[in-house]
Protein backbone atom coordinates (compact mmCIF):
# COMPACT_ATOMS: atom_id res chain seq x y z
CA UNK A 1 0.00 0.00 0.00
CA UNK A 2 1.16 3.85 -0.88
CA UNK A 3 1.74 5.58 2.64
CA UNK A 4 -0.98 8.33 2.86
CA UNK A 5 1.60 10.40 4.12
CA UNK A 6 3.64 10.53 1.18
CA UNK A 7 1.21 13.13 0.08
CA UNK A 8 2.00 15.29 3.14
CA UNK A 9 5.15 15.18 1.93
CA UNK A 10 6.17 14.22 5.48
CA UNK A 11 8.67 10.90 6.65
CA UNK A 12 7.95 8.56 9.38
CA UNK A 13 10.82 8.55 12.19
CA UNK A 14 13.13 5.77 11.00
CA UNK A 15 16.02 7.72 9.46
CA UNK A 16 16.06 11.18 11.89
CA UNK A 17 16.26 8.83 14.76
CA UNK A 18 18.71 6.67 13.21
CA UNK A 19 20.86 9.80 12.79
CA UNK A 20 20.30 11.40 16.23
CA UNK A 21 20.94 7.72 17.82
CA UNK A 22 24.64 8.28 16.34
CA UNK A 23 25.14 11.68 16.69
CA UNK A 24 24.22 12.05 20.09
CA UNK A 25 20.95 14.16 20.10
CA UNK A 26 17.20 14.34 19.92
CA UNK A 27 14.64 15.27 17.61
CA UNK A 28 12.36 17.86 19.31
CA UNK A 29 8.96 17.18 19.04
CA UNK A 30 6.34 20.31 19.23
CA UNK A 31 2.63 20.47 19.43
CA UNK A 32 0.76 22.06 17.65
CA UNK A 33 -2.98 22.88 16.70
CA UNK A 34 -2.84 26.58 15.11
CA UNK A 35 -1.39 28.79 12.85
CA UNK A 36 0.85 31.10 14.49
CA UNK A 37 2.18 27.95 16.81
CA UNK A 38 3.16 25.85 13.15
CA UNK A 39 4.72 28.79 11.72
CA UNK A 40 7.17 29.11 14.83
CA UNK A 41 7.97 25.42 14.56
CA UNK A 42 8.77 25.54 11.11
CA UNK A 43 10.51 28.84 10.95
CA UNK A 44 12.34 27.84 14.14
CA UNK A 45 13.41 24.63 13.16
CA UNK A 46 13.93 25.75 9.38
CA UNK A 47 16.62 28.42 11.25
CA UNK A 48 18.16 26.00 13.18
CA UNK A 49 18.57 23.32 10.61
CA UNK A 50 16.38 20.55 13.15
CA UNK A 51 14.54 17.68 11.75
CA UNK A 52 11.09 18.17 13.57
CA UNK A 53 7.70 16.30 14.49
CA UNK A 54 5.40 17.56 14.39
CA UNK A 55 3.51 16.43 16.93
CA UNK A 56 -0.98 16.26 16.80
CA UNK A 57 -2.96 15.29 20.58
CA UNK A 58 -6.31 14.23 20.02
CA UNK A 59 -7.59 16.93 21.92
CA UNK A 60 -6.04 19.06 19.15
CA UNK A 61 -7.35 17.55 16.01
CA UNK A 62 -10.90 18.07 17.54
CA UNK A 63 -9.68 21.40 18.18
CA UNK A 64 -8.65 22.54 14.95
CA UNK A 65 -10.42 20.09 12.42
CA UNK A 66 -9.10 16.87 11.12
CA UNK A 67 -8.85 17.58 7.65
CA UNK A 68 -7.98 21.17 7.92
CA UNK A 69 -5.01 20.06 10.04
CA UNK A 70 -3.81 17.96 7.27
CA UNK A 71 -3.84 20.74 4.81
CA UNK A 72 -1.82 22.35 7.37
CA UNK A 73 1.11 20.01 7.82
CA UNK A 74 1.21 19.80 3.96
CA UNK A 75 1.56 23.53 3.64
CA UNK A 76 4.32 23.63 6.52
CA UNK A 77 6.04 21.28 4.46
CA UNK A 78 5.73 23.63 1.62
CA UNK A 79 6.86 26.72 3.34
CA UNK A 80 9.77 24.67 4.53
CA UNK A 81 10.78 23.82 1.43
CA UNK A 82 9.87 27.04 -0.14
CA UNK A 83 12.48 28.71 2.81
CA UNK A 84 15.56 26.21 1.20
CA UNK A 85 15.34 23.89 3.69
CA UNK A 86 15.33 20.11 3.33
CA UNK A 87 14.67 18.92 7.29
CA UNK A 88 13.06 15.49 7.98
CA UNK A 89 9.43 16.50 9.07
CA UNK A 90 7.12 14.21 10.60
CA UNK A 91 3.77 14.78 11.31
CA UNK A 92 2.54 12.55 14.87
CA UNK A 93 -0.53 11.56 16.72
CA UNK A 94 0.63 12.31 20.39
CA UNK A 95 -1.17 9.86 22.48
CA UNK A 96 -3.64 7.73 20.55
CA UNK A 97 -5.57 6.03 22.36
CA UNK A 98 -7.39 3.70 20.40
CA UNK A 99 -6.40 1.51 17.18
CA UNK A 100 -9.30 3.34 15.69
CA UNK A 101 -8.12 6.51 15.90
CA UNK A 102 -4.44 5.90 14.86
CA UNK A 103 -5.91 3.81 11.91
CA UNK A 104 -8.34 7.42 11.13
CA UNK A 105 -4.59 9.36 11.75
CA UNK A 106 -2.33 7.00 8.97
CA UNK A 107 -5.36 7.10 6.46
CA UNK A 108 -5.36 11.35 6.76
CA UNK A 109 -1.44 11.30 6.54
CA UNK A 110 0.00 10.94 9.77
CA UNK A 111 3.74 9.56 9.11
CA UNK A 112 3.94 8.13 13.11
CA UNK A 113 1.48 7.56 15.83
CA UNK A 114 1.54 6.92 19.19
CA UNK A 115 -0.56 4.58 20.81
CA UNK A 116 -0.52 4.66 24.94
CA UNK A 117 -1.69 2.09 26.28
CA UNK A 118 0.39 2.43 29.50
CA UNK A 119 -2.57 2.71 31.86
CA UNK A 120 -3.74 -0.87 30.68
CA UNK A 121 -2.67 -4.14 32.13
CA UNK A 122 0.50 -5.13 30.59
CA UNK A 123 -0.73 -7.93 28.40
CA UNK A 124 -3.46 -5.84 27.26
CA UNK A 125 -0.77 -2.79 26.05
CA UNK A 126 1.36 -5.57 24.43
CA UNK A 127 -2.39 -6.28 22.15
CA UNK A 128 -3.75 -3.01 21.10
CA UNK A 129 0.33 -1.87 21.22
CA UNK A 130 0.80 -5.08 18.08
CA UNK A 131 -2.57 -4.39 16.72
CA UNK A 132 -1.95 -0.71 15.87
CA UNK A 133 1.58 -1.55 14.49
CA UNK A 134 0.61 -4.42 12.01
CA UNK A 135 -1.82 -1.77 10.53
CA UNK A 136 0.37 1.17 10.47
CA UNK A 137 3.25 -1.18 9.41
CA UNK A 138 1.82 -1.98 5.64
CA UNK A 139 1.77 2.04 5.52
CA UNK A 140 5.40 2.38 6.45
CA UNK A 141 3.75 4.70 9.96
CA UNK A 142 6.18 4.44 12.85
CA UNK A 143 4.74 3.54 16.14
CA UNK A 144 5.52 4.78 19.79
CA UNK A 145 4.20 2.48 22.52
CA UNK A 146 4.78 3.85 26.18
CA UNK A 147 5.54 2.00 29.20
CA UNK A 148 5.58 3.28 32.79
CA UNK A 149 2.94 6.37 33.77
CA UNK A 150 3.95 9.55 33.62
CA UNK A 151 2.27 11.87 36.45
CA UNK A 152 0.62 15.03 35.63
CA UNK A 153 -2.32 15.95 32.81
CA UNK A 154 -1.98 16.63 28.97
CA UNK A 155 -5.31 16.93 27.72
CA UNK A 156 -7.01 13.22 28.09
CA UNK A 157 -4.22 11.76 29.83
CA UNK A 158 -4.48 12.20 33.40
CA UNK A 159 -2.18 10.12 36.01
CA UNK A 160 -2.05 11.35 39.87
CA UNK A 161 1.11 9.34 40.77
CA UNK A 162 3.72 8.39 37.98
CA UNK A 163 4.86 4.76 38.04
CA UNK A 164 8.62 4.15 36.82
CA UNK A 165 9.14 2.32 33.54
CA UNK A 166 10.49 -1.33 34.76
CA UNK A 167 13.47 -2.22 32.91
CA UNK A 168 12.63 -6.04 33.39
CA UNK A 169 9.98 -5.45 30.56
CA UNK A 170 11.32 -3.59 27.75
CA UNK A 171 12.88 -5.92 26.10
CA UNK A 172 9.19 -8.23 26.45
CA UNK A 173 7.20 -5.50 25.44
CA UNK A 174 9.14 -4.42 22.43
CA UNK A 175 9.86 -7.47 21.03
CA UNK A 176 6.18 -8.67 21.40
CA UNK A 177 4.72 -5.38 19.87
CA UNK A 178 6.95 -4.27 17.06
CA UNK A 179 6.93 -0.74 18.34
CA UNK A 180 9.86 1.75 16.31
CA UNK A 181 10.25 3.53 19.63
CA UNK A 182 9.07 3.62 23.17
CA UNK A 183 7.87 6.33 25.67
CA UNK A 184 9.20 6.02 29.18
CA UNK A 185 8.72 7.02 32.61
CA UNK A 186 11.90 8.12 34.60
CA UNK A 187 10.65 11.26 37.02
CA UNK A 188 9.18 13.50 33.72
CA UNK A 189 5.52 14.87 34.09
CA UNK A 190 2.71 16.61 31.98
CA UNK A 191 1.55 20.15 32.54
CA UNK A 192 2.52 23.08 34.13
CA UNK A 193 3.00 21.77 37.86
CA UNK A 194 5.87 18.82 37.39
CA UNK A 195 7.03 19.47 40.90
CA UNK A 196 5.27 20.94 43.86
CA UNK A 197 8.45 22.32 45.87
CA UNK A 198 8.23 23.77 48.80
CA UNK A 199 10.66 26.84 49.44
CA UNK A 200 14.25 26.21 49.48
CA UNK A 201 13.58 22.61 47.82
CA UNK A 202 14.58 22.14 44.34
CA UNK A 203 13.88 19.50 41.33
CA UNK A 204 14.37 15.95 42.22
CA UNK A 205 16.43 14.02 39.21
CA UNK A 206 15.28 11.96 36.87
CA UNK A 207 15.83 8.60 37.29
CA UNK A 208 19.25 7.97 35.04
CA UNK A 209 19.85 4.65 36.32
CA UNK A 210 16.67 3.55 34.83
CA UNK A 211 17.26 4.80 31.44
CA UNK A 212 21.35 3.16 31.82
CA UNK A 213 19.18 0.10 32.52
CA UNK A 214 16.96 0.18 29.72
CA UNK A 215 19.41 1.05 27.32
CA UNK A 216 21.77 -1.46 28.22
CA UNK A 217 18.48 -4.11 27.56
CA UNK A 218 17.50 -2.32 24.29
CA UNK A 219 20.79 -0.90 22.66
CA UNK A 220 20.70 1.26 20.03
CA UNK A 221 16.80 1.07 20.14
CA UNK A 222 15.14 4.72 20.34
CA UNK A 223 13.61 5.79 23.51
CA UNK A 224 11.29 9.06 24.23
CA UNK A 225 10.57 11.36 27.14
CA UNK A 226 6.89 12.91 27.56
CA UNK A 227 6.03 15.89 29.41
CA UNK A 228 9.83 17.43 29.12
CA UNK A 229 9.11 21.43 29.09
CA UNK A 230 11.54 22.70 31.32
CA UNK A 231 8.45 25.39 32.60
CA UNK A 232 10.78 28.66 31.61
CA UNK A 233 10.70 30.79 34.96
CA UNK A 234 11.28 33.92 32.82
CA UNK A 235 7.78 33.29 31.11
CA UNK A 236 6.19 32.20 34.49
CA UNK A 237 6.96 35.01 36.31
CA UNK A 238 5.75 37.36 33.10
CA UNK A 239 2.64 35.74 33.16
CA UNK A 240 2.37 36.20 36.94
CA UNK A 241 3.11 39.96 36.18
CA UNK A 242 0.66 40.77 33.73
CA UNK A 243 -2.73 39.75 35.36
CA UNK A 244 -2.06 35.39 35.50
CA UNK A 245 -1.88 33.23 38.45
CA UNK A 246 0.67 30.22 37.92
CA UNK A 247 2.06 29.88 41.08
CA UNK A 248 4.99 26.89 42.14
CA UNK A 249 5.01 25.59 38.66
CA UNK A 250 8.26 24.07 37.86
CA UNK A 251 9.68 21.95 34.71
CA UNK A 252 12.98 19.66 34.36
CA UNK A 253 16.02 21.32 34.16
CA UNK A 254 17.03 22.05 30.63
CA UNK A 255 20.97 20.68 31.87
CA UNK A 256 19.05 16.93 32.54
CA UNK A 257 17.61 16.94 29.49
CA UNK A 258 20.66 18.10 27.41
CA UNK A 259 22.14 14.94 29.25
CA UNK A 260 19.29 12.45 28.22
CA UNK A 261 19.25 13.51 24.83
CA UNK A 262 23.19 12.56 24.48
CA UNK A 263 21.80 8.43 25.15
CA UNK A 264 19.25 6.57 23.89
CA UNK A 265 16.72 9.11 23.91
CA UNK A 266 15.53 10.52 20.17
CA UNK A 267 12.62 12.11 21.22
CA UNK A 268 12.29 14.31 23.53
CA UNK A 269 8.29 16.15 23.89
CA UNK A 270 7.50 19.56 24.33
CA UNK A 271 4.38 21.42 24.58
CA UNK A 272 3.67 23.24 27.81
CA UNK A 273 6.48 25.64 27.70
CA UNK A 274 5.33 26.89 23.91
CA UNK A 275 1.68 27.29 25.67
CA UNK A 276 3.94 29.53 28.48
CA UNK A 277 5.52 31.97 25.70
CA UNK A 278 2.25 32.85 24.09
CA UNK A 279 0.04 33.08 27.10
CA UNK A 280 2.83 35.37 28.76
CA UNK A 281 3.50 37.63 25.33
CA UNK A 282 -0.32 37.89 24.67
CA UNK A 283 -0.76 39.02 28.72
CA UNK A 284 2.04 41.26 28.10
CA UNK A 285 1.00 42.94 25.23
CA UNK A 286 -2.46 43.40 25.86
CA UNK A 287 -2.05 44.52 29.28
CA UNK A 288 0.34 47.43 28.06
CA UNK A 289 -2.01 48.33 24.71
CA UNK A 290 -5.56 48.41 25.97
CA UNK A 291 -6.54 49.64 23.07
CA UNK A 292 -5.38 47.00 20.68
CA UNK A 293 -7.79 44.92 19.04
CA UNK A 294 -6.22 43.11 16.40
CA UNK A 295 -5.06 39.63 17.13
CA UNK A 296 -2.14 39.98 14.72
CA UNK A 297 -0.62 42.78 16.61
CA UNK A 298 -0.77 40.17 20.24
CA UNK A 299 -0.44 36.73 18.19
CA UNK A 300 2.44 37.94 15.96
CA UNK A 301 5.26 39.12 18.86
CA UNK A 302 3.66 35.71 20.71
CA UNK A 303 4.76 34.27 17.55
CA UNK A 304 8.15 35.65 17.30
CA UNK A 305 9.08 34.78 21.27
CA UNK A 306 8.29 31.40 20.48
CA UNK A 307 10.52 31.02 17.48
CA UNK A 308 13.75 32.06 19.44
CA UNK A 309 12.35 29.40 22.60
CA UNK A 310 12.04 26.68 19.81
CA UNK A 311 15.83 27.54 18.34
CA UNK A 312 17.31 27.70 22.00
CA UNK A 313 15.81 24.22 22.77
CA UNK A 314 17.13 22.78 19.74
CA UNK A 315 21.08 24.29 19.95
CA UNK A 316 21.00 24.32 23.60
CA UNK A 317 18.81 21.38 24.93
CA UNK A 318 18.59 19.00 22.22
CA UNK A 319 21.23 19.11 20.43
CA UNK A 320 19.53 19.24 17.16
CA UNK A 321 20.24 22.02 15.67
CA UNK A 322 22.86 21.96 12.41
CA UNK A 323 22.16 18.60 11.60
CA UNK A 324 20.74 18.59 8.23
ZN1 LIG B 1 2.76 12.86 26.69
Amino acid sequence: MKPPYQEIGVVNTREAFKRAMEGGYAIPAYNFNNLEQLQAIIIGCVESKSAVILQVSKGAREYANQTLLRYMAMGAVKMAREMGSNIPITLHLDHGDSFELCKSCVEFGFSSVMIDGSHLPYEENIKLTKRVVEYAHQCDVSVEGELGVLAGIEEHVVAEKSNYTDPGQVQDFVGRTGVDSLAISIGTSHGAYKFKLKPGETVPPLRFDILKEIEKRLPGFPIVLHGASSVLQKYVAMINEYGGRIEGAAGVPEEQLREAAKSAVCKINIDTDGRMVVTAIVRKVLMENPKEFDPRKYLGPARKELIEVIKHKNADVLGSANRY
